[in-house]
């Protein structure tokens, strides 16, 4: 198992980085059926190593096998299914309409590979957040340069063999390993893509040096993410997601329903429900808090919202261990309803019941990743969802939209930039060229110079005709004289 501490050398990094450019220029070369081979080969590897796969990932942040099997294993083999059914679709060359003016054009866009991808991947959800870019990026034809968290280098190594495993030619996907300022220089050696998941304040200095650079970058940023439950739903399952969604991977989700607003009807009810769902919860489903140094913060996000009133209904942090915490009757000026939590906190507050109490609660956050709503009624379901300010929305669920390959993925405000999965994702990691062919038969287009004494007037009856009402007649009689202006010696 890799060490924690290790950290590739910068002499390594440009070796590194060399043959993952000389490697695309194979690669690139690759038909799409011959990639699809290569996916369904991965997809066949995963599938058989499953559960060494999810014994690794437990090592690595502590995660429940089982939760690994469901939030990592399973997602990342869905994401290869969605690309070996639908990568000739996605990667189709797309042909386009033409206006008038440009008759005998035939205009279409392509995707091409785009070169190295740089895929840059936290801790929290290890493998997913590393396969999912990576297998988008070399779908796409490109070689792809994996610098995992230094929390979790193992996970990084599991990739590289998985797709060395699968066939994939050498150096298609390498990684380096260390901390940021390992990512940093390989952002300095101008990959194509960047791709990173992570905090907010990272991406802030990811997206700064993409930007001096000019390299397309995506950014998967933080979250703190509503779940607003109306009286009128079903509360046993609103109360069960409420538990899933704060305390899935101990919390530690960028989609995490780390703020549960709860109509004043049932507020009581529901309170006591999740009180006691939590409470029944086995040990041994809660994973650990991977960063030691977060519980200090986590303790500190808890103080402050007691000290501003909120009730601690259970659960206790104490570094090495822990139990998780329910704070009860929190409002909006305390930390713990603005800050992103990223550990096993749930906080609850109460709201009167309207809709428009509803959105102004669920808006006020500088992130707009995720939110879900609880309701029966479907028309409400929908006009809430219509006015929340958050890239994915779930209605009567939580979390689970994320791992869906074929739904766009990824936030708005502070959460981020840019949207992967399916087709977007072959997109991020690809140029798209636009090609316009004119037929060459014609000597001339009706366009080009000279533009001689009638063509000002044929141009206005066009316009008028197409754009506004103006003679059709003229029009026609116009379009005519145009057209044979392409038979101009
Ligand atoms: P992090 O930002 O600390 O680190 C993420 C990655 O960036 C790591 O590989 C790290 O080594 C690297 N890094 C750190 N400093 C860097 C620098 N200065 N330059 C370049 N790279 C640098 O995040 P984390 O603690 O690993 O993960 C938790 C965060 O990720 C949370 O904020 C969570 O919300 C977010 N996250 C977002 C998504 C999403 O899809 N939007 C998914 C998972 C996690």
């Amino acid at each position: 198992m890799k060490n924690k501490t290790e950290t590739t050398k910068a002499k390594e990094l440009k070796s590194i980085f060399s043959a993952a450019e000389t490697a695309f220029t194979g690669f690139s070369k690759t038909s799409i059926s011959k990639r699809i081979q290569l996916l369904t080969n991965l997809q066949k590897v995963i599938a058989a190593r499953q559960s060494e796969i999810a014994a690794r990932i437990h090592a690595a942040v502590g995660k429940n096998e089982t939760e690994a099997l469901l939030t990592e294993v399973l997602p990342t083999l869905a994401f290869i299914k969605d690309y070996r059914r639908n990568l000739p679709k996605y990667l189709k060359k797309d042909k386009v309409a033409i206006p008038f003016a440009f008759f005998g054009i035939k205009a279409q866009t392509e995707l091409r590979p785009a070169g190295v991808a740089l895929i840059i991947s936290p801790w929290n959800f290890p493998f997913y957040l590393a396969m999912a870019p990576l297998i988008t990026a070399v779908s796409a034809g490109n070689t792809a340069i994996l610098k995992p968290s230094e929390a979790s280098p193992d996970i990084g190594t599991l990739c590289a063999e998985l797709f060395a495993k699968a066939g994939f030619p050498k150096n298609t996907v390498q990684i380096a390993y260390g901390k940021g300022d390992v990512a940093n220089s390989l952002i300095y050696m101008k990959p194509s893509r960047i791709f990173f998941t992570g905090s907010t304040a990272v991406g802030r200095l990811i997206g700064k040096a993409a930007g001096e650079l000019i390299i397309p970058c995506l950014l998967e940023l933080g979250g703190k993410s509503p779940m607003l439950v109306f009286a009128d739903c079903n509360p046993e399952r609103a109360a069960n997601a409420a538990v899933f969604g704060a305390f899935c991977n101990s919390g530690q989700v960028c989609v995490a329903a780390s703020r549960i607003y709860v109509a004043d009807k049932i507020y009581d009810d529901f309170v006591a429900n999740v009180l006691e769902k939590t409470l029944a919860l086995p040990k041994e489903d809660l994973g650990k808090i991977v960063q030691p140094q977060h519980t200090a913060y986590l303790e500190s996000l808890i103080a402050d919202a007691l000290q501003k009133g909120a009730k601690q209904l259970c659960g206790r942090l104490d570094g090495k261990s822990f139990s998780p915490v329910i704070l009860a009757d929190t409002k909006e000026n305390m930390q713990i309803m603005q800050a992103e939590t990223f550990g096993p906190v749930m906080a609850i507050a109460r709201f009167s019941g309207k809709d428009k109490d509803a959105l102004a609660l669920a808006n006020n956050s500088d992130y707009g990743l995720s939110a879900s709503v609880f309701t029966k009624k479907p028309t409400r379901a929908a006009r809430i969802a219509a006015s929340i300010n958050a890239g994915n929305i779930n209605i009567n669920d939580v979390i689970q939209s994320v791992g869906i390959p074929e739904l766009p993925f990824g936030g708005i405000k502070q959460s981020g930039i840019g949207r992967y999965h399916g087709k977007r994702g072959l997109e991020f990691f690809s140029d798209e060229v636009s090609i316009a062919s004119s037929c060459q038969l014609f000597p001339s287009a009706m366009t080009w110079l000279p533009y001689g004494s009638s063509l000002k007037r044929h141009l206005e009856n066009i316009i008028g005709g197409l754009y506004g009402s103006g003679s059709k007649l003229a029009l026609i009689k116009s379009s005519l004289a145009l057209f044979l202006r392409n038979f101009r010696e």
